[in-house]
């Protein structure tokens, strides 16, 4: 894509004055403005990043003729295999201290966890894009309070109550039992709840169950995973207000949101990224034809994502002049994140969210991290039967069966019936139409009410 065309460009705009690499931190990025950050950050990972300082000379990169959005097809693709063999201090501002940073550790949608660093300045602005990338979606007054339903519980810096400003975030942990999420939402009032859809779908069920229908939020946001019509219809229906779906993601926050005026037609956001769509060559790709999303971040200097391809499958299409007045690029999402509940053998239907975090906290040290990384390159979760569930494993150069030591008894914490194996295999590849499903169940459930008759990726 062009992504000149994917920040706003208002009649008569000459220019931004804003100047070196504050430009990163504008929230309504123009045209101009994404450019400077461009430029800004290229030259950065060049100068502090040996990563970047490596790979760029050895493509023979030219930096000073990296003046723009335009020209960032000259610089190399870079995946999250380049990441794990360059390892967290090699991505890094050389000098940086990690014990001062946020780090965020993200599984992506290949399922291959990545710790994503910033300052509390980086931090700060990935929130406030977000908020903001909501506000293109409905009015939200100056001081509102969002609920999160369902994140995971990282670490136990991340509190469940946090206040930016004037905004309450609302955190539900997702290992709270959902009678809790139920309890506690209809005690918060949000204005914004927001979740994956498999979390959502749980608790708005629950809510359903029991007649509730006094929460009335704003806007319902969907994040992570597909947003299914019978998902979306549901949300609709118990919270008497519209579902959108974004964007998100660790490495950069959003990355695009369901245009207003339009379902299913996202616009990338100028705030945080620029966001191209490339064929295998990493050259862009046409209109309407499906490629790999590759962004560059405008506001991690410390930990810079320069074309760094995301693994998510997406379209442009035709952009600009969108009714809902955004006059930059927009897009469409191919596929994405789908995964299953897993059903015991008493009926109950688990989130795969949730049987996740059952594996990932059986792991040493609580689960996927820097050192865990070298250990596991990825993990599948596979509900084969009701009673036995298969983790296959992906390992790395650290690897030890006894890493997994702890898994048969947090599973039987499920169901005392259910039964654990683990099996090494060379590589889990994406299922056809390109998505990897992290955990997935060939047990027919109501989040799948057609039945989930698809064979484990192989
Ligand atoms: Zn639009």
């Amino acid at each position: 894509m062009r992504c000149e065309g994917a920040a706003e460009r208002p009649n008569g705009w000459r220019g931004s004055n804003v100047s070196g690499g504050w430009v990163r931190f504008k929230l309504r990025k123009r045209a101009g403005d994404v450019d400077r950050a461009v430029r800004w950050i290229v030259r950065h990972a060049n100068d502090h990043i040996p990563f970047y300082a490596r790979t760029f000379a050895r493509a023979g990169v030219q930096i000073d003729a990296i003046r723009g959005a335009a020209d960032l097809p000259g610089l190399p693709v870079v995946r999250r295999d380049d990441l794990l063999t360059a390892g967290t201090q090699g991505f890094l501002r050389a000098g940086a201290d990690v014990r001062a940073l946020v780090c965020k550790h993200t599984t992506g949608t290949t399922g291959t966890p990545v710790s994503v660093y910033m300052t509390r300045t980086e931090a700060l602005f990935r929130t406030l894009s977000l908020l903001d990338a909501y506000r293109r979606n409905v009015r939200i007054p100056p001081a509102f309070t969002l609920v999160d339903v369902g994140p995971e519980r990282k670490d136990h810096a991340t509190r469940s109550t946090q206040r930016v400003g004037p905004v309450r975030i609302v955190r539900l942990f997702r290992s709270l039992p959902v009678a809790e999420h139920v309890a506690l939402l209809r005690r918060t009032r949000p204005t914004l709840i927001e979740g994956r859809p498999s979390m959502l779908w749980q608790v708005a069920r629950a809510l359903e169950a029991e007649g509730v229908t006094a929460i009335r939020p704003c806007l319902v946001i969907s994040y992570a995973e597909v947003l299914y019509p019978h998902v979306r219809e549901l949300l609709e229906r118990v919270f008497s207000c519209r579902v959108v779906d974004y964007y998100n993601c660790e490495e950069a926050g959003n990355l695009a949101w369901e245009c207003p005026d339009r379902p299913g037609i996202m616009h990338p956001n100028p705030a945080t990224v620029c966001l191209e769509v490339v064929g295998p060559d990493g050259r862009a790709a046409r209109c309407g034809v499906e490629g790999s999303v590759v962004i560059t971040n405008l506001f991690n200097a410390t930990m810079p994502f320069v074309r760094y391809a995301m693994g998510d499958r997406a379209m442009l299409v035709e952009p600009d002049h969108c009714s809902c007045g955004f006059r930059g690029a927009a897009m469409r999402l191919v596929g994405g994140r789908d995964e299953d509940f897993f059903v015991m053998p008493d009926g109950r239907e688990i989130s795969p969210r949730v049987i996740y975090d059952v594996v990932n906290t059986a792991l040493p040290s609580g689960g996927i991290g820097d050192v865990l990384a070298q250990a596991i390159r990825t993990f599948q979760i596979v509900q084969e039967e009701c009673d036995r569930i298969v983790v296959r494993v992906v390992p790395g150069p650290q690897y030890s069966d006894d890493l997994w030591r702890k898994l048969p008894d947090s599973i039987r914490a499920l169901h005392p019936a259910v039964r654990v194996e683990v099996t090494r295999v060379d590589a889990l590849e994406s299922e056809s139409g390109g998505k990897f499903r992290q955990v997935t169940s060939r047990v027919r459930s109501s989040w799948h009410p057609s039945g989930s008759d698809r064979a484990a990726s192989a």
